[in-house]
């Protein structure tokens, strides 16, 4: 799998699963677009992209800003002059219930997972329909199946899911894929970020091991293979997919 000369955005670049992407895609010759907010973080991420790959740009941005969405795409093209692909990492989560959840937690949800995923995707569009290039969006999960106390991000990654089996029908006939990966949980800073402590965490993970049929959680190099093979030339024939990266866990019943 090469992306030689295909340029590749990716949101959330500083952490977890858009970091660990960064770096595979880097060992593949890909010319990358790296977002996020915390410089130091995302300082990491392009240092170690540089190992691999010459041609990085560090963009630092709120994807909820329409200023700063709007630089993101100008840099992309001013420096590299296409896109190819489009990879939308950056999201949070937080818990709660239809008793706990407040408006406020439900509308910064919404404004992250969606809001400004739809908004990137919208300004990249003229540019992947120019490459003929392609999307692959991080739902979840929770956007198959349906967990009690994590409400707004379980909705948040349905809609997820219906934006790109939309927006792959729409583009088809001009030759733009997309897709989704569908992570179980994975090993990285969102959960706690979301409000859970170590001690929780810890007690999380272990329980993830009768939650995934596999016994484990995953890691984020396993999430990267899924949305590398999603976004390359090997996957051509593949969009309006919605790829499940879970050690089994949608697939799973209680009984
Ligand atoms: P992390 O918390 O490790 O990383 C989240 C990333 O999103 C960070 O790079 C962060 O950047 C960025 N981000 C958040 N808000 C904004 C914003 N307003 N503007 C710009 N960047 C922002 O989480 P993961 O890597 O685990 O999550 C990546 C994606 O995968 C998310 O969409 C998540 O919902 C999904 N996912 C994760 C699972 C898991 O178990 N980890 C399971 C299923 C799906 P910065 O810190 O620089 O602001």
């Amino acid at each position: 799998m090469s992306f030689e000369g295909k340029v590749i955005l990716i949101t959330g670049a500083s952490s977890g699963i858009g970091a660990a992407t960064a770096e595979y895609l880097a060992k593949q010759d890909a010319s990358l677009v790296l977002i996020g907010r915390n410089d130091e973080k995302l300082q990491k991420v392009v240092d170690s992209c540089l190992k691999s790959t010459n041609n990085v740009l560090k963009i630092i941005a709120d994807v909820c800003i329409e200023a700063d969405a709007n630089r993101i795409i100008q840099g992309t093209i001013s420096k590299f002059s296409k896109l190819n692909v489009l990879i939308n990492s950056a999201g949070i989560i937080q818990s709660g219930s239809i008793e706990t959840t407040t408006i406020e937690q439900y509308d910064r949800i919404f404004d992250v997972n969606v809001r400004a995923l739809f908004r990137i995707t919208q300004l990249c569009i003229p540019h992947l329909i120019a490459t003929k290039g392609n999307i692959v969006n991080l739902s979840s999960v929770c956007g198959i199946r349906s967990f009690p106390n994590v409400l707004a991000y379980n909705m948040s990654k349905s809609a997820v899911d219906q934006f790109t089996n939309c927006v792959a029908l729409e583009l088809a006939e001009k030759g733009v894929r997309c897709n989704s990966v569908c992570p179980g949980v994975i090993k990285t800073e969102l959960h706690k970020r979301g409000g859970m402590d170590d001690e929780a965490y810890e007690r999380f993970l272990e329980h993830c091991k009768k939650t995934h049929a596999l016994g484990r959680a995953g890691n984020v190099d396993e999430v990267a293979a899924a949305i590398a093979f999603l976004a390359s030339d090997a996957a051509s024939f593949i969009t309006a997919v919605q790829l499940p990266v879970d050690g089994g866990r949608h697939a799973m019943c209680p009984r």
